[in-house]
C-alpha cells in the first residue's frame, strides 16, 4: 500500500525524512489496521508472564517499546488452558480475571502507539507435567512424561480453549492474537507426521494433520469478525526428522488465509532440532530466502524472523521482498530505541543484541527472568529508577574501558558529573574487543561502536594509553577502578616460560601467532573462543551454515534437514585439555554449548578430560591423562586457565583520601562476566 494511501486512512507516518530505512519505515495495512512501520516486536517468553507484578512490569517494558516506534508486539505465550502450560505454575491467560489485569499492559502499550497481540501457545507434549497432551502418545525429548493423546472431545475442548482465550484477550484490549503453530508445540505436533501417528479425521493426510490449526482459526475469525487481528506463526522448516514437507506447509498457510487468518509469522526448528536456528553462528537472516518463497505462494503478509538484528538486515530483506514485515524480538531486548535509532538513521547508536543468549534465552531454561547481556534493565525496568540528575557534579576518573568502565563512565556522565576515562591501551573493549576477534563473535564489535557514541554523546573525556598513578589522581572526588582481569598463570611452573607458551590475550590480539599443532589448556568459554579462532575455515555465509549443519535450503526434503558433512576437519591439530572429569565445557551457556562442542568436533578438535600439561619442550607437550604421561607433538601451548583481578590502585588512592570504588573483573575475577560488568558499571554509574 502506498504511503498517501496509509496517511489518507489516518495512518502516522514517521516525521523523519530521509531515514536511510525506507522500507522498514513504511506504514503497512494489516487486518483493518495500520502499522506505523513493518517492525514486530516478536513474541519471547520472559518470565515476567508468571510473576504476581507481572502484568505491572509487562505494562513497563511493553510500553516502553511501544513509545520508542515498535509497529506492533507480540507478548510472551500463554497456555489457553491449564493442559497447554509448559509446565507446573506457567502462565495461563483463561479467565476474565487474566483479562483484567492485563488491561494495564495493552493500555500502556496503545498509550505509546503501538498494536498489541497476546501469543497463545498450547504446549502439548513439550508440557512438563503429567496432564500433558498431543496429537499422539509419544515420548517427548527433554520432558518426562508421555503425553496422553487427545480423543475428539479432547480436541474439541482444546479448539474451544484457544477461542475463548482470543475473546478473552479482545475483553483485556489486545488488538490481535497470534497462534503459535510452529516449534513442535500442540498444533505443530498435530501437523507434523513425526508426532501425529493418528489414524481418525485429525491424522494421515496433510488436510487432516491441518484440521486442528484450521480450526481455531476459522472458529476465532466467527467469534471475534473482521476487526480482530488473528496471526499464525507457522513452521517453515520443522529442522527433525518425519517433519512436515515444503508443499505441506504452503497448502497449510493457503488454508489458513481462507480461514481467516490476517498475517503469517515464520518459524525454524523444534526444540530438539540438531540445527542452530538463532544462535551467532547463524548468518544474519539466513532463513529469509524461505520466507521469501512462501510470501510467493500465497497472499497474506509474512513475517520474517530469527537473527535480523540491525535496521540495515531489515531493510535488505524488505527490500528484496522476502517479508512483508520483520519480526524482531533479542534485539529490542538489547535496544528498546532499535525503531527510534533506525528512523533517526542513527544505526549506530544501537545497543546491538550479540546473539549470544547468555541472559535472554539461556535464562528462560533455568526458569529465571530473563534480562540482557547488554542491556541490564531489560525486563527489569520496574526496578531500575530513571537516572537522576547528579545533585552536585562530582569530578570522576575511571581507571579502564573494558564494559564495566564504559557503562559506568557514560551513566555518569549522562546524569552531569565529570568524567574522565583512561585506558592503558590504545582502543576501548578490553576482555570484550578480544572476543570480538573470535569468529561468529563479529557483532561484539557493534558494542563498542555504541560505546564509542555514548561517550562522545556524555561528553566523557576519554584518554587512550593513559596509566595515572594514584598522585596523578589527586583532585578528583571519586576514582572507579575497573581495570580488570589479567590472564592468570600456572603458578612457578617451568614450562610456563617455554617460548611455544602464550596466554590467550597474546593469540587473540594478534601480538603472537599459533603454530599447525596447537596444545589449548582449559576447557571455558575462552578455551572454546580460541580453538574456534584456531580452526575457522574463513567462510561463514548462509550456504555454507547450511551446508555445515544439513539443512535442505530448498527445503525439498521432510523436515527440511539432510546428512551433514562428517567432518570439516581444519588445517590444524588442535587438542584441548579440561583438568577436570565429565561433559567437555560444561560451564558453556545452555542454548549455545552444544553448538561450540559440535562444530569443534567435525572440525577434528580433540578434547581430553582429566587432563594437564606436565612438561613442554622442544618436540612438543607431556600431558598427563589420569595417571598417565604421554607426548604430544605440539608447536604452540595457549594457556586459558582463568584470570585474576587487576587492581594495582585502589589501595594508595584509600591511603591518600580519594573515594574508590571497584567494579567489574578488577573486583571479582573468577568467569569474565561481560554481563555483570556492564551491569555493575550502570549501577555505580547511576548511585552516584
Ligand atoms: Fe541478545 Fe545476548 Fe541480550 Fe540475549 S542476552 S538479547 S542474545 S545480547
Amino acid at each position: 500500500m502506498a504511503i498517501d494511501t496509509l496517511q489518507s486512512a489516518g495512518a502516522q507516518v514517521h516525521p523523519l525524512r530521509g531515514t536511510p530505512f525506507p522500507r522498514l519505515m513504511e506504514p503497512f495495512s494489516l487486518g483493518g489496521r495500520v502499522l506505523r512501520n513493518r517492525v514486530l516486536m516478536g513474541a519471547m517468553h520472559t518470565g515476567l508472564e508468571e510473576l504476581p507484578d507481572g502484568p505491572r512490569r509487562m505494562a513497563t517494558y511493553f510500553g516502553e517499546r511501544a513509545r520508542a516506534g515498535v509497529a506492533m508486539i507480540v507478548t510472551g505465550g500463554f497456555a489457553p488452558e491449564a493442559v497447554g502450560a509448559a509446565s507446573e505454575g506457567k502462565a495461563i491467560f483463561d479467565s476474565q480475571a487474566n483479562a483484567a489485569e492485563h488491561r494495564l499492559i495493552t493500555d500502556e502499550v496503545h498509550a505509546g502507539g503501538s498494536l498489541i497481540l497476546l501469543q497463545i501457545l498450547h504446549a502439548g507434549g513439550y508440557a512438563r507435567h503429567d496432564k500433558a497432551v498431543a496429537a499422539s502418545a509419544l515420548p517427548t525429548p527433554f520432558c518426562p512424561v508421555v503425553p496422553r493423546m487427545l480423543e475428539e472431545g479432547g480436541i474439541e475442548q482444546a479448539i474451544e480453549s484457544h477461542v475463548r482465550c482470543a475473546q478473552l484477550a479482545h475483553v483485556a484490549g489486545y488488538d490481535g492474537v497470534e497462534f503459535l503453530g510452529a516449534g513442535g508445540y500442540l498444533i505443530n505436533g498435530f501437523f507434523a507426521p513425526r508426532t501425529n501417528h493418528r489414524t481418525d479425521r485429525w491424522g494421515g493426510c496433510v488436510a487432516n494433520r491441518g484440521r486442528l490449526a484450521l480450526e481455531i482459526v476459522r472458529r476465532t475469525r466467527e467469534a471475534l469478525g473482521k476487526n480482530f487481528i488473528i496471526g499464525f506463526r507457522m513452521s517453515l522448516l520443522d529442522l527433525v526428522e518425519d517433519g512436515s514437507t515444503w508443499d505441506e506447509s504452503v497448502w497449510l498457510a493457503r488454508a489458513l488465509q481462507e480461514a481467516g487468518a490476517d498475517f503469517l509469522g515464520s518459524a525454524f526448528g523444534w526444540h530438539e532440532s540438531p540445527v542452530p536456528t538463532i544462535a551467532s553462528v547463524v548468518p544474519p537472516a539466513a532463513f529469509s530466502t524461505l520466507t521469501r518463497r512462501l510470501r510467493a505462494a500465497v497472499a497474506l503478509p509474512i513475517v520474517a524472523t530469527n537473527r535480523i538484528h540491525t535496521p540495515e538486515q531489515a531493510e535488505t530483506l524488505l527490500a528484496r521482498g522476502d517479508a512483508d514485515l520483520v519480526a524482531l524480538a533479542r534485539p529490542l531486548l538489547a535496544d528498546p530505541h532499535f525503531v527510534q535509532k533506525a528512523a533517526a538513521g542513527e544505526s549506530e547508536r544501537i545497543n546491538t543484541c550479540i546473539a549470544c543468549n547468555q541472559a535472554c534465552l539461556d535464562r528462560t531454561f533455568s526458569h529465571g527472568v530473563v534480562s540482557c547481556l547488554v542491556n541490564p534493565r531489560a525486563c527489569h525496568e520496574t526496578l531500575w529508577e530513571p537516572p537522576k540528575a547528579a545533585e552536585s557534579a562530582l569530578c570522576v576518573a575511571v581507571i579502564g574501558a573494558g564494559l564495566a568502565g564504559l557503562s559506568c563512565a557514560v551513566a555518569l556522565a549522562e546524569r552531569g558529573h565529570e568524567v574522565t576515562l583512561h585506558e592503558v591501551s590504545s582502543s576501548i573493549g578490553g576482555q570484550f574487543k578480544l572476543a570480538a576477534r573470535v569468529p561468529g563473535k563479529e557483532d561484539y564489535q557493534r558494542t563498542l561502536v555504541y560505546y564509542e557514541n555514548r561517550l562522545r554523546d556524555s561528553g566523557v573525556t576519554l584518554r587512550l594509553g593513559s596509566n595515572p598513578t594514584a598522585e596523578e589522581l589527586r583532585g578528583h572526588d571519586h576514582v572507579v577502578i575497573a581495570t580488570g582481569i589479567r590472564p592468570r598463570m600456572p603458578g612457578a611452573s617451568a614450562w610456563a616460560v617455554h617460548p611455544k607458551v602464550m596466554r590467550y590475550d597474546d593469540l587473540l590480539s594478534g601480538r603472537r601467532e599459533a603454530g599447525q599443532r596447537v596444545v589449548i589448556v582449559g576447557a571455558g568459554g575462552i578455551a572454546f573462543d580460541v580453538a574456534e579462532y584456531l580452526t575457522y575455515d574463513g567462510v561463514h555465509n548462509t550456504a555454507s551454515f547450511m551446508a555445515a549443519w544439513g539443512i535442505d535450503a530448498v527445503a525439498s526434503l521432510r523436515g527440511g534437514l539432510k546428512p551433514a558433512p562428517a567432518t570439516a576437519r581444519s588445517g590444524r591439530s588442535v587438542v584441548l585439555l579440561q583438568r577436570g572429569v565429565g561433559k567437555v565445557g560444561r560451564g558453556l551457556g545452555r542454548t549455545t554449548g552444544w553448538i561450540k562442542r559440535r562444530m569443534l568436533e567435525r572440525r577434528g578438535v580433540l578434547m581430553m578430560t582429566d587432563a594437564g600439561v606436565d612438561a613442554v619442550d622442544e618436540d612438543g607437550v607431556l600431558i598427563r591423562q589420569g595417571g598417565e604421561i604421554r607426548r604430544w607433538e605440539a608447536d604452540t601451548v595457549v594457556l586459558c586457565i582463568g584470570q585474576e583481578s587487576c587492581d594495582e590502585l585502589s589501595a594508595s588512592l584509600r591511603a591518600i583520601g580519594i573515594a574508590v570504588s571497584v567494579i567489574g573483573g578488577a573486583f571479582e575475577s573468577p568467569g569474565i562476566d561481560a554481563e555483570r560488568a556492564i551491569r555493575q558499571g550502570m549501577r555505580l554509574g547511576l548511585d552516584l
